[in-house]
């Protein structure tokens, strides 16, 4: 089943004079949401007790949870001795995510640093081969680890890279980000056939099985020569993507994503917009 749902809290979350985590799941179900991301990205900084606690809260509301990845994390990162600390936040966040009841963990592959960009890819898909065998030891098959394509072209995720990293392992499944396919591409997400296009390349590379349920994150985003610049929200009518042809291309290819709103501020009520213009678009 297709998934909505905000990353985070909203802006409007806090003006209602929320503020836990505990408060979150009610609030998105009350939206008619079941999704919810919650951001590792600055630290797994969440005790065990109370991603325990936090469990029933997101089961009872019918909210799927996936967490996000420390933004530090870099697979291409030349020091040896650096990367295992790459590794630990990964199982670090794949230890938690379960304990929140989720099983999805979003995170951003790598940067190209000084390589050359072959070489710093290479290394990539180096660490991704070892990580596999780390989620072996570890026990943490249960889990589905998804490398993000990526916004600023500094960044390794390209359509291309996340499709090549998902060949390695059963528990590498993509997180196709829309807004930052747009962003590296200057603007390239348009018609049905654009969204059409990328999405046929990932289910002839990967296989169908891997793309039925892959993991989405959609925003409009503001992009400057380099790529990303930052989140917008459903207001702007400048950079895009829209949301419709998209919809439109997820209809025609049965495919039922887990759909991460990342606006900013505006996320739950633009999960919201999505969920409804996905629900308005027949696939003709
Ligand atoms: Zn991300």
């Amino acid at each position: 089943m297709i998934k909505f749902g905000p990353s985070g809290n909203s802006i409007a979350f806090y003006n209602a004079g929320l503020s836990k985590s505990e408060q979150s799941p009610k609030w998105v179900k009350d939206m008619g949401l079941n999704a919810f991301e919650y951001s590792f990205g600055r630290g797994v900084n969440m005790g065990d007790d109370k991603a325990i606690s936090l469990a029933p809260i997101f089961k009872e509301n019918g909210v799927e949870i996936s967490v996000h990845a420390p933004y530090y994390i870099n697979l291409s990162n030349p020091e040896e001795e650096n990367i295992e600390k790459s590794f630990t936040y990964l199982t670090d966040s794949a230890k938690k995510c379960r304990l929140l009841g989720g099983n999805r963990v979003i995170f951003h592959p790598a940067s190209q640093g000084k390589m050359k960009r072959e070489a710093a890819f290479e290394l990539c898909l180096q660490r991704l081969n070892k990580f596999a065998e780390i989620i072996k030891e570890q026990g943490l098959t249960d889990i589905i680890f998804c490398p993000e394509t990526m916004g600023k072209l500094a960044q390794i995720g390209t359509v291309e890279e996340v499709s090549e990293m998902c060949l390695i392992s059963e528990n590498y499944i993509p997180c196709i980000d829309f807004g930052h396919v747009n962003a590296r591409e200057w603007g390239s997400l348009k018609s049905v056939d654009d969204y059409l296009v990328r999405l046929n390349y990932m289910i002839d590379k990967i296989g169908y099985e891997k793309m039925r349920n892959f993991h989405m994150h959609f925003s409009k985003i503001e992009y400057s020569s380099k790529g990303e610049v930052k989140h917008l929200t459903f207001e702007d009518d400048h950079y895009g993507p829209d949301f419709t042809p998209l919809a439109k291309a997820l209809k025609i290819l049965k495919l039922e994503p887990v759909c991460i709103c990342e606006s900013s501020g505006t996320q739950d009520v633009d999960a919201v917009n999505m969920q409804m213009i996905y629900g308005s678009v027949d696939n003709l």
